[in-house]
C-alpha cells in the first residue's frame, strides 16, 4: 500500500511515466503542485489536456501542429521542392537553427520537412510499414519534389532508415542526398549545434 493519500499517489505514478523522472523527482513535482495555487495547478492540467486536444500531425509533412497544414508547409518563403527528412518533430529545431547561420551563398536551410516519427529498428519490430513515409513517397511520385535530404541521425537505426528510404525513392526523378558526417557518428541530430548542422547540410552528398 502507498504511504501517500490516493490523489497524491496517483499523480506520482503518472509523473513517473515521464522520461527521466524517477520516484524522487515525481514526489518533488507532486508536492510542488500541491503547494502551488489552485490557478497554477489548473493551468498545468489544462496545458496537458490542451496538448492532446489541440495538436495533430500535419497532413503533408507529419510535423506536430495546431493548424493543418503546418506553418512550414504553407510558408510562401520556403522552397517546397526541397524536403528534409527527419526522425522526430523535435529534430526540426536542429535544422531550423541553421537559418541564422550563413554557409556559402545560403543563410541556412530554406526547404520544408517530412517527419517519419521513428526509425527502422528490426530488434524492436519497427519495419517500413510502421514509419510514416507514405505522404513523402506520394509527393515524390507526383513530381512535387526536386531534392530529398535524408537527415536521420548517424546511428545504426538512422543509417538503416536513410538506406531504406533512398531505395524506395530510387527510380523517381528526384535528387537524393544524405547529410554529411559533421554530426558525430552515433549521436542524435537533435543535439547538434547550428554550425555543425549547417556544415552537415552544406556537405550533403548524393546517395
Ligand atoms: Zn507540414
Amino acid at each position: 500500500m502507498s504511504r501517500y493519500a490516493e490523489p497524491m499517489a496517483r499523480l506520482i505514478e503518472e509523473l513517473k511515466k515521464l522520461p527521466g523522472v524517477g520516484t524522487k523527482s515525481a514526489q518533488r513535482f507532486a508536492f510542488h503542485i500541491l503547494r502551488s495555487t489552485d490557478e497554477d495547478a489548473a493551468a498545468l492540467a489544462e496545458a496537458v489536456r490542451g496538448l492532446k486536444a489541440n495538436l495533430r500531425l500535419c497532413s503533408i509533412c507529419n510535423n506536430v501542429t495546431d493548424v493543418d497544414p503546418c506553418a512550414y508547409c504553407v510558408s510562401p518563403t520556403r522552397n517546397h521542392r526541397m524536403v528534409c527528412v527527419v526522425e522526430e518533430p523535435t529534430n526540426i529545431a536542429a535544422i531550423e537553427r541553421t537559418r541564422g547561420y550563413q554557409t556559402g551563398s545560403q543563410a541556412g536551410y530554406q526547404g520544408v520537412y517530412h517527419v517519419l516519427h521513428g526509425t527502422l529498428s528490426p530488434l524492436h519490430g519497427v519495419g517500413p510499414d510502421q514509419l510514416r513515409a507514405s505522404t513523402l513517397l506520394t509527393r515524390v511520385e507526383r513530381g512535387e519534389v526536386d531534392e530529398v535530404i535524408l537527415a536521420t541521425s548517424p546511428t545504426l537505426e538512422g543509417e538503416a532508415t536513410a538506406h531504406w528510404l533512398a531505395g524506395a525513392l530510387r527510380g523517381f526523378p528526384v535528387r537524393i542526398t544524405r547529410i554529411a558526417t559533421g554530426v558525430p557518428a552515433g549521436s542524435d541530430i537533435e543535439y547538434a549545434d547550428e554550425v555543425t548542422m549547417a556544415r552537415a547540410l552544406e556537405g550533403r552528398r548524393e546517395v
